[in-house]
């Protein structure tokens, strides 16, 4: 896994690019519980479910498949006024899903562990991106006060917020060069 910070980070530069409105504490609090939803199979790693296994660590929770399935779950129960196949409805669907899907692409970027079973359950496959540049994140969080933690840290910071900082600051720029026309 990347850390829990930065999967948060992107849910929240998800929400603002797609400019989300109306926004409530809500759908911010429900963003992030997206984006780290998937380690809940971190319980299966912990009670002995194998890694590589589906419901092991970076399978099922970490598919397309499960984003999917989640969003339309978390529409439903979080925001229960919006019309099923709505306009809305797609837009909050969308995001929920990029929302959750982009842990597992997180996590792909990293150089440790089995890759992300993408596809699962139709294909088990483990994939990481072509490109690895974000040190794998400890599962504990005692990992973290090492210096193995501040690789960790120092990692994402390069590889994950600077970038995701610019697109929003570089989005935030052009709106308001648009705006001004
Ligand atoms: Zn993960």
């Amino acid at each position: 896994m990347a850390s829990a910070f930065s999967h948060g980070l992107v849910a929240i530069a998800i929400g603002k690019l797609l400019r989300m409105s109306p926004v409530s504490i809500r759908f911010w609090v429900l963003s992030i519980f997206c984006s780290v939803i998937p380690d809940i199979d971190i319980i299966g790693y912990r009670v002995g479910i194998d890694y590589g296994d589906l419901f092991g660590h970076r399978g099922i929770t970490h598919s397309l498949a499960f984003a999917g399935v989640f969003s339309v779950m978390v529409v439903r129960l979080g925001f229960p006024a919006v019309k099923i196949f709505s306009g809305g409805w797609w837009v909050f669907i969308t995001h929920f899903f990029l929302v959750t899907a982009s842990h597992g692409v997180l996590d792909a970027m990293t150089d440790g562990g089995l890759g992300v079973a993408f596809f699962a359950p139709f294909d088990h496959t483990r994939y990481f991106l072509p490109w690895t540049p974000v040190r794998v994140s400890p599962l504990g969080v005692r990992g973290f006060f090492t210096m193995r933690g501040w690789d960790v840290m120092v990692s994402e910071v390069v590889w994950i917020w600077v970038p995701v900082l610019l697109i929003l600051g570089g989005f935030g720029v052009c709106r308001r060069i648009m705006e001004r026309h």
